[in-house]
């Protein structure tokens, strides 16, 4: 199976991370997104930030309810280490060996991710989909792309999706500012945000 790997903090998923999973999942020929909530790091796993991770798995939950292909991983949520993107699609590629994976991601991610704990043994296992995402223009991805292609040998294709100017730190913004969420998060997330007044407090 082809699967792609939707990794993030999701707090909140959004349309802009759902429409990635859906358009990877057309373009690319996918059999399954598994949509990857991250854990928390080990200085921040507070009862604070674990209850924050509870509220993030249920709004993917509820985001992805209806659809078939795509899929809960919890693995990262689970494991009582923190585990880093290379280890874990270490630990795809030896649990299911027949498989090939895809790491979906943004522009600012592609741009950021030489900063990734040891980033260099991503790239044997996957190929990336990279998403153009806020300033980045499609040249600047392209030079990227290239870029780390000659340096590195990574396997980069450009994701074809909307652009939207949406991210989780504008709807917590909005959020706690009782703006409204509706047609950026699917209507249950909204719902959700509101009965567990969840980003009231406006986090600095
Ligand atoms: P935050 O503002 O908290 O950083 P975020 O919206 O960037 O949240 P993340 O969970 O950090 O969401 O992102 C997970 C992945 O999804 C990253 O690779 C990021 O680049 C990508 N992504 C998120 N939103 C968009 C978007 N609107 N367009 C393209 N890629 C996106
Ligand atoms: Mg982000």
């Amino acid at each position: 199976m082809k699967i792609g790997i939707m990794g993030g903090t999701f707090d909140p998923i959004h349309i802009g991370h759902l429409l990635l999973g859906e358009f990877a999942y057309e373009d690319f020929g996918l059999d399954e997104i598994w949509f990857l909530p991250n854990g928390n790091p080990p200085h921040k796993d507070t009862e604070e930030t674990k209850k924050a991770l509870r509220h993030r798995v249920n709004m993917v939950k509820l985001s992805i309810a209806d659809v078939s292909y795509f899929r809960l991983n919890l693995y990262e949520a689970e494991v009582d280490h923190h585990s880093y993107t290379y280890q874990t699609m270490q630990e795809f590629n030896r649990l299911y060996p027949d498989d090939s994976f895809y790491f979906i991601l943004g522009a600012d991610s592609l741009f950021s991710i030489e900063q990734w704990m040891y980033f260099r043994e991503i790239f044997p296992t996957c190929t990336i989909l990279a998403a153009m995402r806020d300033d980045k223009d499609a040249e600047e991805m392209r030079r990227q792309m290239r870029y780390l292609k000659e340096k590195y040998g990574a396997r980069i294709e450009l994701l074809q999706a909307p652009l939207l100017e949406i991210s989780s730190t504008t709807l917590r913004e909005r959020a706690a500012r009782g703006l409204s969420l509706r047609y950026m998060v699917p209507d249950t997330v909204a719902e959700y945000i509101r009965e567990n007044r969840l980003y009231e407090t406006p986090v600095i």
